[in-house]
């Protein structure tokens, strides 16, 4: 069976602690607290990685770049990311589009959607206008609630290039 479309689900969850960067999407929000991690914790990138190497069948993140790897330490999530692109077009697939929800009563979401939209399109060597990102509370409710945590949930949709 050949498809000319595939589909990916991301999916990432990173508890947040005082006095780390707070970066999500690529981009560093304004906030006291941040994700913490073996690389730079950024859940969004995370979610979005496995999201496109799901929907190329091509294993996970966690797969290709362990977080046992010393060299991981503090890695830059773009750069992670980038590379997992790179595997995703090699195997002739295009972007679609992305949709990403990001809860968390962390850091607010809302006034940096557009940017983390462009960051994250970038990436992927496509258009701001093919990645939507939106936030949500968690009702209080929940290990992550009062800010101690973000999860994160990616839907891809590529297409052959
Ligand atoms: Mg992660």
């Amino acid at each position: 069976m050949t498809l000319d479309l595939r589909i990916g689900l991301g999916f990432d969850l990173h508890r947040l602690a005082p006095g780390r960067p707070c970066i999500l999407g690529g981009i560093e929000l304004p906030h006291d607290a941040g994700p913490v991690g073996h690389s730079d914790g950024d859940a969004v990138l995370h979610a979005v990685a496995d999201a496109v190497l799901g929907a190329a069948g091509l294993d996970d993140l966690g797969t290709l770049f362990p977080d046992t790897d010393p060299n991981g330490e503090g890695a830059d999530s773009r750069a992670l990311l980038a590379s997992c692109w790179g595997r995703v077009r090699e195997a002739g697939w295009a972007l679609g589009n992305l949709d990403v929800v990001i809860a968390t009563e962390g850091p607010r979401i809302a006034p940096h959607r557009a940017a983390m939209r462009a960051s994250i399109a970038a990436l992927l060597e496509g258009q701001p206008e093919q990645v939507n990102v939106k936030g949500k509370s968690l009702e209080g409710m929940g290990a992550l609630a009062g800010g101690a945590g973000v999860a994160v949930q990616v839907v891809a949709l590529l297409r052959r290039a």
